[in-house]
């Protein structure tokens, strides 16, 4: 969910020195090139990309550098821009100085941006040449491309997002109304990275994760942690999903509550939906009236379910649906969170003039 990288842009070629050589031609003059333009360094959003593995391997990118210059004053050619994939939903932070800086935050499918910019390429000789100086042998070289310390986080765009404590049954909630095929094991924490799937009406398609459960604690890095919290801040609808058969069903949708509350308190402004799952089990049933008094002064749509034997899903899965074409589309939701700083400021500072290296003065004939 969390990849950093060091990301450089190219180099910028040299210039070099170099005299006009031709026969028949006395006193050719200057005429090294200029080196190119270092490459630069996007980082380019796409559904094609699931996660962000790949960035965690091999952790330093770097653009292809700008040529040499050449003589007959050519110029060099400019360095290959290297655009790196990643899954729709990454933020992008740069790093420096132990400070963290928001640059962008791509949110729909091929929105891109500059992360580092390649070094302008130096001046070959015959830029130096003078009145006074007519045979110059000055050239720069290229400016080194820029270098950042990127953290890539990804926060899914998703339609709903099933939260919920340990085994209360969301694996088999998502599988039950999608077909993705989560893990489900009777034992806690079975399911350790989100889930994703996807559920149609006849007008939409929606995306529908399941997140790691949630526990006393979780938004200070307890249980699997707070990690998984931040998909909650980009969801659209988020449905609680509690054990109908756990004896402290109040204090499990306290919790949850709580728990989202502490990581961001605008998470509770979400629509929401509280299911309670396994009502095909006797301990459910026969506690059933009791649960729907205590759960009667919420004031969100409360479903009875079950997720093992489809008891009651699709008319949750078509309140949630419904839900969501009353609302605006998955981009808006996510851009209302936080200010979206998309803009290059990478390349502040990049202008200094670059240094000139002369060659040693040649000793004078005697
Ligand atoms: P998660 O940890 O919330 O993802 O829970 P799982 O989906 O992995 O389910 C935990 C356990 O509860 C598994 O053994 C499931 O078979 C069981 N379970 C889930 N839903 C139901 C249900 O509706 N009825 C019954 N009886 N068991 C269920
Ligand atoms: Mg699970």
């Amino acid at each position: 969910i969390i990849a950093e990288a060091i990301v450089r842009g190219g180099d910028g070629g040299n210039g070099i020195v170099s005299f006009r050589h031709e026969k028949y031609i006395s006193r050719g003059g200057p005429d090294g090139g200029g080196g190119g333009y270092g490459g630069s360094l996007f980082l380019k959003a796409s559904c094609k990309v699931r996660d962000l593995s790949l960035i965690k391997q091999r952790k330093r990118f770097v653009a292809e550098s700008g040529s040499y210059g050449d003589s007959c004053r050519k110029h060099g050619r400019k360095g290959k821009d290297l655009t790196i994939l990643v899954p729709v939903g990454t933020v992008v932070v740069v790093k420096a100085d132990g400070m963290e800086r928001l640059i962008a935050d791509l949110t729909t499918e091929d929105e891109e941006v500059l992360v580092v910019r390649g070094g302008r390429g130096g001046l070959g000789n015959a830029r130096f040449t003078t009145a006074i100086n007519q045979a110059p042998e000055i050239s720069t070289k290229g400016e080194p491309g820029e270098e950042q310390h990127l953290i890539l986080k990804l926060k899914l765009l998703t339609d709903i997002c099933i939260v919920g404590p340990p085994n209360s049954g969301k694996s088999t909630l998502l599988q039950a109304i999608s077909q993705a095929r989560p893990r489900i094991a009777p034992y806690p924490f079975s399911t350790r990275d989100p889930v994703l799937g996807a559920i149609q009406n006849d007008r939409n398609d929606f995306i529908v994760a399941e997140i790691p459960a949630l526990v006393k604690g979780s938004h200070l890095g307890k249980g699997l942690g707070n990690d998984f919290l931040c998909h909650v801040e980009r969801t659209r609808v988020v449905v609680y999903l509690l054990d109908g058969a756990s004896s402290s069903i109040l204090e499990d949708l306290d919790t949850l509550n709580k728990e989202l509350i502490l990581y961001n308190s605008d998470l509770l402004c979400k629509p929401r939906i509280i299911a309670v799952n396994k009502a095909d089990l006797p301990e459910a049933q026969l506690r059933l009236h009791e649960i729907k008094q205590s759960l009667s002064g919420t004031d969100s749509p409360i479903f009875y379910i079950s997720a093992a034997s489809g008891f009651g899903i699709s008319e949750l899965t078509t309140k949630a649906m419904e839900m969501l074409e009353g609302m605006s589309k998955v981009k808006e939701a996510a851009s209302s969170h936080g200010p979206r700083q998309i803009k290059n400021e990478v390349d502040e500072g990049h202008l200094t003039s670059p240094a000139i290296f002369r060659p040693k003065p040649r000793q004078a004939k005697q």
